[in-house]
């Protein structure tokens, strides 16, 4: 990952393991598992509903699963916080929000994932909230809402547009005594990125992306930087009945495994494409922190162990010729979410809440393919000429 030019200092050297000083690529791996003789190396899937009375737990949606536990044991160490799984990240999201009072006030990027933006703009109607949408880079203004909000919803690098926030200036900003400041750092994962550590509240992932990483479960993890907000959340789960199921734990855990090399291939493959794409005649502008020409890219470097795997592009023929790209990949998949071992492609203008994003943009989620056949795939859709 050191290839980017992108530092990993302060990601290693704070990854607080109780036992080890283990880097993040071994606490990947070996965090979360049944700790006792004869037990398998694995958390099994254990579909249960309710267990035999006598001991520490009676139901499984108040009390969880094995498989649960060892998710949230791994993807806690990895944040340096204490991990509550959801079943989707909108699920961990709306459990955040679900933290929050009639006429609450909530900030949020302009650039971030709809879902998200729908959520708020829900808890406007619904709740009497004061909803402030600040530009994701505009750091002063951040640290200026900070003294008068209740939520700060930071996603970064952002959807789709990525862009940067300035997690370490955002989080140093005074808040309200019981302000939360919120990262979803989906697309770093926590291997780029840890929010908790430059003063974050909570962390939320869409596990559904990276950490499972094969796009076949749907699941969600908030990560508290206290016992009490934990608590918080999990009662959330609880009342608002957003478990994740044993399976999907158990292949999220599974896939969170191999996020490392995952993460390595994706992103040195989005970097070599995004380089290219630059280049290329049919394309206008290349949205990629890990591009020098990126207008965050020193901030990126700084804050990141790596620039990450999906790349926003413009395209000079408009919405028509991103419309033809899309339909004429062959390699990659024409199809929506991101972060997995396959590369896929969209558009994302027709979602709610994306007005503002230009015409003719493509979001490309980069996988683990050869990188010359995904250049001969792309290039092809392009029109070819490079
Ligand atoms: C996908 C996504 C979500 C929502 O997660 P689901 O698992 O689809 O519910 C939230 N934030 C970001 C950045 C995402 O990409």
């Amino acid at each position: 990952m050191q290839s980017h030019g992108f530092g990993t200092s302060g990601q290693n050297d704070a990854m607080d393991n109780p036992k080890h000083s283990w880097a993040p690529e071994s606490v990947v791996v070996a965090a979360g598992r049944p700790d006792a003789p004869g037990r398998p190396l694995n958390a099994p899937i254990v579909p249960v509903s309710t267990y035999q009375h006598g001991g520490d737990a009676g139901y499984a949606r108040d009390d969880g699963t094995e498989s649960w536990a060892s998710f949230e044991a791994v993807i806690g160490a990895l944040e340096g916080g204490a991990a509550v799984a959801f079943a989707s990240g909108m699920a961990a999201s709306a459990a955040v929000f679900g933290l929050l009072d009639v006429g609450a006030t909530v900030v949020l990027g302009d650039d971030c994932y709809h879902g998200v933006r729908q959520l708020a703009e829900r808890g406007r109607t619904a709740s009497g909230w004061d909803v402030v949408i600040l530009p994701v880079t505009d750091t002063s203004a951040w640290s200026e809402a900070a003294t008068s909000a209740d939520l700060l919803w930071v996603e970064t690098p952002s959807n789709p547009m990525l862009h940067i926030a300035d997690l370490a200036a955002i989080g140093k900003a005074r808040r309200r005594p019981n302000a939360m400041l919120v990262v979803d750092s989906t697309f770093a994962t926590p291997l780029n990125q840890r929010p908790l550590a430059v003063g974050a509240d909570i962390v939320v992932h869409s596990a559904t992306k990276l950490l499972g990483g094969h796009s076949d479960l749907m699941g969600g993890v908030a990560v508290a930087s206290s016992g009490a907000l934990r608590e918080a959340l999990a009662t959330q789960r609880r009342v608002a009945g957003a478990t994740p199921g044993a399976l999907e734990t158990f292949l999220a855990l599974r896939g969170t495994r191999t996020l490392a090399i995952r993460l390595e291939r994706a992103q040195a493959n989005a970097s070599e494409l995004a380089h290219r794409l630059v280049r290329h005649r049919a394309v206008a502008a290349v949205h990629y922190p890990g591009l020098a020409s990126h207008p965050q890219h020193a901030l990126a470097a700084k804050q990141m162990a790596g620039p990450g795997s999906v790349v926003s592009f413009e395209l000079r023929g408009g919405n028509a010729a991103a419309d033809a790209a899309c339909a004429a990949v062959e390699l990659i998949s024409h199809a929506t979410s991101l972060g997995s071992v396959e590369s896929t492609m969209e558009r994302r203008t027709g979602l709610g809440g994306q007005h503002h994003l230009p015409a003719g943009l493509v979001r490309l989620s980069v996988g683990i393919e050869d990188i010359e056949d995904l250049w001969h795939d792309l290039d092809e859709a392009l029109g070819g000429g490079d």
